[in-house]
């Protein structure tokens, strides 16, 4: 057994599933889990002496590269000054200064500790603001644990939302209204069903965690068309696409603003950070400013601020990384459809800047119901295939690839050569 291997066995005892975080776990490709030891730039280094190019890279946040050297110097200076003091800092408002200067429809905002904790007070917010119980969601779309958010459709393309796990009351559930991703109708369909309940529209305004899966012309447009005419709030998860599609997120890039924005991941640097902001007059409800309860005994962790200022303004003064990505994004999709074509194979692939996804269909994906007709175990022996050859997928068909800035044309190379390869010997399995 590797130690890999005695590790997973042992915390299997102790952790749920072995694992902090599902996903961790491999139960979607097979086989056990890596233990990681540590990573520099481009690379992992696992508990087995074994070296993996990052194509995750903690899933978005290490978007510069591991132990990027600025973000380390920020946190070795922060340590020295004690970790926490549950107090308001200078760097707090300094963070809160620069997330309003780089993401265009942000005015105020309020730090939290994940993505999860983020969305789950954006719905919260936007339901004290307007009075109303109702949201709006999509399928596919992960806006982390929260209850109202894991919620499956209902029978029939439009419906009221049924739990998608134990625990999750069918009270709540009745208040999370499901569309399909890229169906406008459906979304109005819901608004003139629900007249005057619905109190937001939450999406991902490029989807990361069915694959990578864009939202197709005029769609963002006309769901904010939609919210402005029925009184709903626009509510963009960016926990994936912020500060990663562009200095200021999908919303500069596509010029929609939301109402209200909720980040995460890049944000923290790689440390547990999340926020969420928009409209002065829509965050001026959240307490002590308003009635909106809303709290976190280590909410603007003065170690984290740190190492998430100093990935933000690396960012913000560097419109360069984004030039950068946006080349090897594409340079590894096109050696990606090279190798496709090598293989007989029309499957397709969703890409934009530094996100992207190799879907094991023929089918176009703009949803999560054509995301599902994947050939999954298929993608599982690619996946053990590409990590044979030193290549770190994300675990699951549906999940979008992150592209940091430290992969060099050397290893775009390398990585197009070992997807050749993997695809020849997934397919050679079957
Ligand atoms: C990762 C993610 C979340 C959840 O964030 P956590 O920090 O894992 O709680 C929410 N929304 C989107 C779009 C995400 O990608």
């Amino acid at each position: 057994m590797t130690t890999s291997e005695q590790l997973f066995e042992k915390a299997k005892t102790l952790i749920p599933g072995g694992v902090n975080s599902p996903v961790r776990a491999f139960r979607a490709v097979g086989g056990h889990p890596l233990f990681i030891k540590s990573a520099q730039g481009p690379y992992l280094y696992d508990e087995d002496g074994q070296q993996y190019i990052e194509l995750i890279n903690s899933w978005g946040p290490m978007i510069l590269g591991h132990a990027f050297e600025p973000v380390e110097k920020a946190v070795r200076d922060a340590i020295q000054h004690s970790f926490s003091f549950g107090a308001p800092t200078r760097k707090e408002v300094e963070m809160a200064e620069l997330i309003v200067d780089m993401v265009p429809s942000v005015e105020m905002v309020r730090m939290v500790n994940s993505g999860t904790e983020a969305t789950m007070a954006a719905i919260r917010v936007a339901r004290g603001f307007t009075s109303r119980d109702k949201i709006i969601k999509f399928e596919g779309c992960y806006h982390g644990h929260g209850d109202s958010f894991l919620i499956a459709a209902g029978s029939g393309a439009v419906t009221m939302g049924v739990p998608d796990s134990p625990g999750v009351t069918k009270a709540t559930a009745a208040d999370t209204l499901t569309a399909p991703y890229n169906d406008l109708a459906s979304v109005e369909k819901l608004l003139d069903n629900n007249y005057n309940q619905v109190a937001a529209v939450i999406l991902e305004p490029v989807v990361g965690n069915m694959g990578c899966v864009l939202p197709e012309p005029g769609f963002l447009e006309g769901i904010r068309t939609l919210c402005d005419k029925h009184g709903a709030l626009l509510i963009f998860d960016e926990v994936m696409t912020g500060f990663r599609l562009a200095a200021g997120g999908a919303q500069e890039r596509f010029g929609i603003r939301p109402d209200l924005t909720t980040m995460g991941k890049i944000i923290g640097g790689g440390m547990p950070v999340g926020a969420y902001g928009g409209r002065a007059d829509i965050m001026s409800v959240v307490s002590p400013a308003g009635p909106v309860y809303q709290a976190g005994t280590l909410s603007g962790n003065p170690i984290a601020m740190s190492a998430g200022l100093a990935m933000l303004r690396y960012l913000n003064e560097h419109p360069e990384v984004y030039t950068q990505l946006e080349e090897t994004g594409s340079k590894l999709a096109e050696g990606f459809r090279k190798g496709l074509v090598k293989a007989g194979l029309n499957y397709t692939i969703n890409h934009i800047g530094s996100m992207f996804t190799l879907f094991m269909t023929e089918r176009s994906v703009t949803n999560f119901a054509e995301a599902k007709t994947c050939d999954l175990p298929l993608f599982g022996r690619y996946f053990r295939a590409m990590l044979k050859r030193g290549v770190y997928l994300a675990p699951s068909q549906f999940e979008s690839l992150f592209i940091s800035t430290a992969l060099t044309n050397e290893l775009v190379e390398q990585i197009i050569q070992a997807n050749e390869e993997s695809l020849q010997e997934a397919l050679a399995e079957a």
